[in-house]
Formats: structure tokens, C-alpha cells, sequence
């Protein structure tokens, strides 16, 4: 017979959501940490079907095509709490964080796996949508039915999603007896517990190069998001069209291209970083506040890094990214 095993290290990385998400498990045997990994996989693949704005044959997109038409629909457990939760991020936020203009980024050509080229949208299409004001707040939820007093509300969880499933998957783990974990879906991560004795060291991304701004350390159980302004964008003309959008006006923001924050709850922290992206260097104090996160950082476009004490107490920056820190 052998002596027990020293808690082992448990790591496997799966392509889920359209990105690598990796998964460092601690503390439990290889065979429970295995297990967990495949049952929050199926998990993410059921969220990617259903919360999917515009993948035919989820639930969303069904959900959207109703509303479309002034319909109302049943939603399922699965949904529910993300327009609840998605109603309450929009009020916190002020309306820049805002899942139902669905209709705005799906004319932006954002609801594409290739993003169009060459002409842009109608311009008096897009303010004329942004003038009609789609919003959470527009929704009539009774009991599991669902329906909208404005024609215009088409859902985008793009913002939030992530965040939410991440959540899920930590309570996953934590169910099953795991407390010392990270999960990490390029850079969007949640963890548990601590990296032995140690905190967890991760990177915060840097999204105009795919490398990392800093590195920072998380407390089990806090969660770090960064938005990103740059990855996903159109380009027309020379000129790049990016697929965070300001609701007020139905434009891609640019002025910041990134934002970051952390918080213990992932879903809050992940819209909010969308949020402080529309927010920017002149407002994005305000609206921390008000959504309730206190570590936050921004970059804008010339590189200008605007951060918060508490994140700046806590951050390494890369010297090599010639960053302007105010
Ligand atoms: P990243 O793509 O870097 O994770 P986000 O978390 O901010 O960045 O998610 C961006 C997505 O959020 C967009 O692709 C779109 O689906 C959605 N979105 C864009 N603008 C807004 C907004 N103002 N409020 C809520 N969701 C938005
Ligand atoms: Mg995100
Ligand atoms: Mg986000």
C-alpha cells in the first residue's frame, strides 16, 4: 500500500464558449477533479446553446424572435435569472451596461462569427434604434412569462455571460467538495481558496495585443474581468469599429479600450467592466460606485492607465507596455 497522496494539482484546459477555459483543481483526487471538469463542460455547452443571441435553436433567440414580434414566452429556469439579473446590472450601471440592444449590435454586425467588411451600417438606422431606448427596465416578467412593452428589446447576455457561468461553475465545484480552485476563460476567471500557501497570481489582459497590462493577486473566492474594446471590431475605411456600444447614442465606444475589475461576484464584475468601457476616463468613478466595484482599471486609447487606489496598491504593471499611469 502507498501513503496517501500529497493534494495534487489537477489541470486540463477545454475549449468552451468560443475560448480555452482552463481549469487548476487542488486538493481532491484526480478522478473527482476529472469528473467535475466534464459535468461544468456539459454545463457551459447547454449556457453557450441557450443564452446565445443569435445561434438558432436556443433559447434566447427564440425568446427574441417572440418579442420581436410582441409576443410573450415562457422562459425557462435556465434564462430567467439572467434577465432578473441583467435587469438589476442595467439599473446599477445607469443604463450602460445594458443587455437588451440586442438590435443595435446585431445591426453593428456583431451577431456574426465573420465580422462584415466595407460598408457600414445606416447610420440613421442606428440612432433611430437608440432613440427608441431599448431597456431591461421595458420588461414584464410574471412568474416564468416573460414580455416587453417595447418592441425594440432584443437580449445580448454577450456582456454578462461569461461572468454568470463562470459563477455556476465555481458553486459547481464547491458542491462537490472542491474549495481550492481557479477557472479561467482567457483571462475572464473566477477562483477558490488559495494557490497552496500562496495567493492566486494571474494576469490581467491586455486586449489590443492578447498579452497582459499587470499581474495581480487574488483572495480565494474574488474573480477578475477584463473587457476588452479591441479584439472583437469592424474595420471600414481604415477606421475600426469596436463592439462595446454606448446605448445612448447606439455608437461603438472609443475612448477606452479596456477595462478591468474585481469582485467576488463574477457576473457583477463582468458587466461592470463592460460598463466602465462605455463609462470611461470621465465618468468611470461614478459608476463604479454606483454598481459597487472598488478595484477597477481602465486603459484608454493613448495607453493612459486610470485605476482605482485599491487596484493600483495592488497591481505589477509590465514595464515593457510603456503605459501612462494617472
Ligand atoms: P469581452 O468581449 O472582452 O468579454 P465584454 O464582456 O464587454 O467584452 O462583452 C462584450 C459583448 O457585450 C459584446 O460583444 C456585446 O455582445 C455585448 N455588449 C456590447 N455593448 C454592450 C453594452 N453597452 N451593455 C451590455 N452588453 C454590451
Ligand atoms: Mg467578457
Ligand atoms: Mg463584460
Amino acid at each position: 500500500a502507498s501513503c496517501a497522496k500529497a493534494p495534487a494539482e489537477y489541470k486540463e484546459t477545454r475549449y468552451i464558449f468560443g475560448t480555452l477555459v482552463e481549469f487548476i483543481i487542488r486538493g481532491v483526487d484526480e478522478g473527482v477533479a476529472k469528473q467535475a471538469v466534464a459535468d461544468i463542460d456539459r454545463d457551459f455547452q447547454h449556457m453557450h446553446k441557450d443564452w446565445h443571441a443569435w445561434k438558432a435553436g436556443g433559447e434566447l433567440v427564440a425568446l427574441n424572435a417572440a418579442l420581436a414580434h410582441g409576443e410573450s414566452r415562457h422562459v425557462s429556469p435556465f434564462v430567467l435569472p439572467l434577465l432578473k439579473e441583467g435587469r438589476d446590472l442595467e439599473a446599477k450601471s445607469g443604463g450602460l451596461f445594458n443587455p437588451a440592444i440586442g438590435g443595435l449590435i446585431e445591426i453593428w454586425g456583431f451577431h456574426s462569427d465573420e465580422l462584415p467588411t466595407g460598408k457600414l451600417p445606416d447610420f440613421d438606422k442606428i440612432h433611430a434604434l437608440a432613440a427608441r431606448h431599448p431597456s431591461m427596465a421595458d420588461l414584464k416578467i410574471e412568474d416564468d412569462l416573460v414580455s416587453s412593452t417595447n418592441p425594440t428589446v432584443q437580449f445580448d447576455f454577450g456582456g454578462f455571460a461569461k461572468g454568470v457561468a463562470l459563477d455556476m461553475a465555481v458553486a459547481k465545484l464547491k458542491s462537490l467538495g472542491i474549495n481550492n480552485a481557479i477557472v479561467n476563460a482567457g483571462g475572464d476567471l473566477n477562483t477558490l481558496g488559495q494557490a497552496g500557501e500562496r495567493l492566486w497570481n494571474v494576469g490581467i489582459r491586455d486586449p489590443r495585443d492578447w498579452g497582459v497590462i499587470a499581474s495581480v493577486q487574488l483572495m480565494g473566492g474574488e474573480n477578475l474581468y477584463t473587457s476588452g474594446n479591441y479584439e472583437r471590431f469592424r474595420e471600414s475605411e481604415g477606421i475600426r469599429y469596436a463592439h462595446i456600444i454606448d446605448p445612448r447614442t447606439g455608437m461603438p465606444v472609443e475612448h477606452t479600450v479596456s477595462a478591468s475589475v474585481i469582485h467576488t461576484d463574477g457576473a457583477l464584475a463582468d458587466a461592470a467592466a463592460t460598463a466602465l468601457i462605455v463609462a470611461g476616463p470621465e465618468h468611470w468613478v461614478e459608476v463604479a460606485k454606483a454598481m459597487g466595484v472598488r478595484d477597477v482599471m481602465l486603459v484608454d486609447k493613448q495607453g493612459t492607465v486610470y485605476a482605482s487606489p485599491e487596484m493600483l496598491a495592488r497591481v505589477v504593471f509590465d514595464t515593457d507596455k510603456k503605459l501612462t499611469i494617472v
